[in-house]
């Protein structure tokens, strides 16, 4: 241990999402991590931990890959930065927008890069908005975006967020932004409807949303194609057929934000297409580079692309832009990334592990008595817990079930993630996870539950 590191991280750093009175007063966890190899991590005090989380479900390819660690020398050592602004571009930048726009759906045409998914939906929803003035309807500004949906914690995305942490007490959300159903039909025992039933009642929310505000105000609507930090939670069958279909007839386009499921985490490499989904605008990430390095995307359609291109001609240049825009490094990481997925088969791999280890989750706990729902599609897998299995009564939040098995699962040397919500456990491996690894991650679940419940 080092306790001078201990020090000066109480003494200076402001943690992203912490608490900050117990990390003033010494009482939150500081674990200093030292190296990572395959799906495995190490801290300084010699922990080697099972990630299955791949750090915040970025870590496609696994730590410690010498090819990424490669491109991203050998392009700091020849050109450590160079602007993307007004026709300038890098090899690695071009070379990487030509590889994500062979591996997004045919009708999508150009890439804007940023650095996170945060910024990528601020730029997102400033297109919207640039697109609905320039076709001269300037009042089409609202964004429709879902409870328990994760879109970032900037202003406008945090206001996204259908989580409300992220609008308490930050005056949040903006005037421009509305929330709709959930598309959990597990957490809504209480409509006593079928599945087909419950797809429906989410479309009908959101006519009723649309013609309560006016089709002429909604520009668009936000969402994961399978929510993430929003409890894990694939969609019910059905369900984007027939939220596309409403959007469709308001002519309100569609941003799917796939920050999590991009570049193979469903087994497909996007869950656009995994669901049969035609998004007018795309968010990549985390798996763009395997956060080996910032960098994010907005993918544009070729309808909204013509419609800018429309409004340069009689405005100019497009008043947006950063200036780690296409950052040279992050592009090289990105390049050697997506090859390696590819290389590896991890979109496969994605596919046919993760199909095991939910398969292999519902097998080991599902018949306990305190757990509610075991789900997941690809490399994205939770078990929800329930106080009363019968009655599907839920637990009140506070009660912090999650924590206490994620703290559970990370005694078994394995690191799952706590959702949001209080009640659930996720997981979200490398791509590149084993079917032995995923037996692990099972093995340590089956272990915290035991120690936890009984
Ligand atoms: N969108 C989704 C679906 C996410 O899961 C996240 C982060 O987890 C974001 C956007 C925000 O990305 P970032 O944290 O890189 O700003």
């Amino acid at each position: 241990r080092n306790d001078q590191l201990d020090q000066w991280d109480r003494e200076n750093f402001f943690h992203p999402s912490t608490h900050m009175g117990q990390h003033e007063r010494g009482e939150s966890a500081n674990r200093v991590i030292t190296g990572g190899s395959g799906v495995y991590i190490e801290d300084r005090n010699g922990n080697r931990l099972l990630d299955g989380f791949a750090g915040l479900y970025c870590v496609n390819v696994g730590y410690g890959r010498q090819e990424i660690a490669d491109a991203i020398a050998a392009q700091a050592k020849e050109l450590s930065y160079y602007h993307a602004y007004v026709g300038h571009g890098t090899e690695a930048s071009i070379t990487l927008a030509k590889m994500v726009m062979d591996r997004m759906p045919e009708h999508m045409s150009k890439v804007y890069f940023g650095l996170g998914g945060s910024d990528a939906n601020e730029t997102n929803i400033k297109l919207v908005w640039y697109y609905n003035n320039i076709l001269g309807r300037p009042e089409k500004k609202k964004i429709i975006s879902r409870w328990r949906g994760y879109h970032g914690s900037g202003l406008m995305t945090g206001s996204l967020t259908g989580l409300t942490p992220f609008h308490n007490k930050f005056d949040l959300p903006l005037s421009q932004v509305l929330h709709t159903e959930t598309p959990s039909y597990f957490r809504r025992p209480d409509l006593d409807m079928s599945e087909a039933d419950f797809v429906t009642h989410c479309a009908d929310k959101l006519e009723e949303m649309i013609a309560a505000e006016g089709a002429d105000t909604i520009a668009a609507f936000i969402g994961e194609p399978m929510l993430g930090t929003g409890g894990i939670v694939p969609p019910p069958a059905g369900y984007w057929n027939a939220i596309q279909a409403v959007l469709d007839k308001h002519d309100i386009l569609l941003i799917a934000d796939e920050v999590v499921t991009g570049f193979g985490r469903l087994g497909t490499m996007t869950g656009s297409a995994h669901y049969g989904l035609k998004p007018d605008i795309i968010t990549i990430a985390k798996g763009l580079t395997s956060a080996y390095a910032p960098l994010s995307g907005s993918v544009i359609s070729d309808k909204v692309w013509q419609v800018m291109v429309k409004g340069s001609d009689e405005m100019g240049p497009i008043g947006h832009g950063w200036t780690y825009s296409a950052h040279p490094i992050g592009a090289a990481a990105g390049v050697a990334n997506l090859k390696l997925v590819d290389d590896l088969g991890l979109v496969e791999n994605a596919g046919t592990v993760g199909a095991y280890l939910n398969e292999k989750m519902k097998d080991a706990v599902a018949d306990h008595p305190q757990v509610g729902d075991v789900r997941g599609e690809g490399m994205l897998c939770a078990v929800e817990f329930v106080d009363d299995k019968a009655s599907r009564k839920f637990y009140d939040p506070s009660r912090k079930i999650g924590p206490a098995v994620s703290a559970a699962v990370l005694k078994q040397g394995v690191i799952g993630r706590a959702m949001p919500q209080g009640d659930i456990l996720g997981f979200a491996p490398p791509l590149c996870l084993t079917r032995e690894e995923a037996d692990k991650i099972v093995d340590a679940t089956r272990a915290a539950i035991t120690e936890v419940f009984g």
